[in-house]
């Protein structure tokens, strides 16, 4: 039995309030949207809540916990701030919050890049980060959500969608996962026409 309370008390420590309560809300949103799309709802509970527990480190701090992990990073994730905590979380939600359930944890692994073949639970994560009732409002949001609702695999290509532009815009280097996601979504759609 996961101890909610527990897990809760040990990550309100390790984050920014605005931080902890985003991970409240994808905790509530992927528990809806497993419970919409009969998926676990206890493996979606928990990779929502524990998807970012290793956002709030600085790099320097990340990547010494990697390190001393054992965590080895690709080379866009090296040098990309925002992805390392995705591999790191993933590592340390089993170390840290005794999580070793695999399939949470891959899903909390490919939370920011996606990867091509999400399974179910992975899907639900990505999206419900995207969408949860406290999300600052984005260009898309409003979409992403109705589109969430009904088809997970097209709230996915619009999900990538707009973080491939997130990147571009930003100048960031884009992790082939992502494009990998997003031309493998597009290959099957094509297929299944
Ligand atoms: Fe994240
Ligand atoms: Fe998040």
């Amino acid at each position: 039995m996961v101890d909610y309370e527990q897990l809760c008390e040990k990550l309100k420590a390790m984050l920014t309030e605005k931080r902890y309560q985003h991970s409240l809300g994808v905790m509530d949103t992927a528990l809806q949207l497993a419970l919409r799309y009969g998926c676990d709802t206890g493996k979606a509970k928990l990779a929502g809540l524990l998807h970012d527990c290793a956002k709030n480190y600085d790099v320097p701090e990340m990547l010494t916990l990697c390190e001393q992990y054992g965590v080895v990073l690709d080379k866009v994730t090296a040098i990309t701030p925002g992805l390392i905590h995705q591999v790191l979380g993933a590592e340390m939600a089993r170390r840290e919050f005794g999580a070793h359930d695999e399939e949470v944890l891959s899903a909390i692994r490919c939370h920011t890049t996606g990867k091509p073949d999400m399974s179910l639970l992975e899907k639900i994560l990505y999206l419900a980060d995207f969408t949860e009732p406290g999300r600052e409002w984005f260009e898309g949001l409003d979409a992403l959500r109705e589109l969430t609702a009904s088809n997970l695999d097209d709230a996915m290509r619009l999900a990538l969608d707009l973080a491939i532009k997130d990147v571009l815009f930003k100048g960031q280097p884009m992790h082939i996962d992502t494009a990998n996601a997003r031309n493998q979504l597009i290959i099957s759609k094509m297929k299944n026409a």
